[in-house]
């Protein structure tokens, strides 16, 4: 039998259970979300390091990149030198509606052409609007983060020196189960000072 007024009433009882507890959703636009620093966010183009060697756009899953270039010849800089030819990029476009943040092409770029950049607020009610041309994409260099420190490794590196005399008295003795052996076809492997 349906009770009338039932589903208001557990509806309610959901509600007067929850009211108490810390909410998860965040309250996005009004507060910003706190994103990890190298979050996917939009890719980023480095102009003037891209050499339209198209790497990226034969690489990407989703065939969103899109690449127009043109080769221009140098002239030649002295008698013998021959005329040099380089690839001048005429289009540079991704198209954000296909693409699925894999970040292959970002990997694939031997030039560091190709950055993330955590900006996330590009959306668009045109689809087409989402398509960013290069200059686009060059602009969004400004929102990279700087790279990463690099890691200074151990903090105490023992001179080679110390390596070499310290462990005498713990180096197994010449002859024992546990000495090096001679290399083949080559000397008996030089022996620590103190093992003679
Ligand atoms: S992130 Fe992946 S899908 Fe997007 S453009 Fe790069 S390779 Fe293509
Ligand atoms: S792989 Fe890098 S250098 Fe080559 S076309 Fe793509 S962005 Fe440019």
């Amino acid at each position: 039998m349906v009770v009338p007024g039932k589903g208001l009433i557990d509806g309610l009882k959901v509600t007067a259970k929850t009211l108490g507890r810390r909410a998860v959703t965040e309250q996005y636009p009004d507060v910003q979300p706190e994103l990890a620093p190298r979050t996917r966010g939009v890719i980023a183009l480095m102009e003037e390091n891209c050499t339209s060697c198209m790497l990226c756009a034969r690489e990407c899953p989703s065939w969103c990149i899109y690449i127009d270039s043109h080769t221009e010849t140098a002239p030649s800089v002295g008698e013998q030198a021959r005329e040099r030819s380089r690839n001048v990029l005429d289009r540079f476009a991704i198209d954000f509606s296909l693409c699925m943040y894999c970040g292959i092409c970002i990997e694939a770029c031997p030039f560091d052409a190709l950055f993330w950049s955590p900006e996330f607020e590009y959306a668009e009610t045109e689809l087409r609007n989402l398509t960013h041309e290069k200059d686009r994409l060059r602009d969004w260099m400004w929102t990279v983060p700087a790279p990463q420190p690099i890691d200074p490794g151990p903090s105490v590196i023992e001179p080679i020196e110390a390596i070499e005399a310290a462990p005498s008295d713990a180096a197994p003795a010449a002859g024992s189960a546990s000495a090096p052996a001679p290399r083949e076809g080559g000397s008996t492997p030089p022996i620590a000072e103190g093992e003679e």
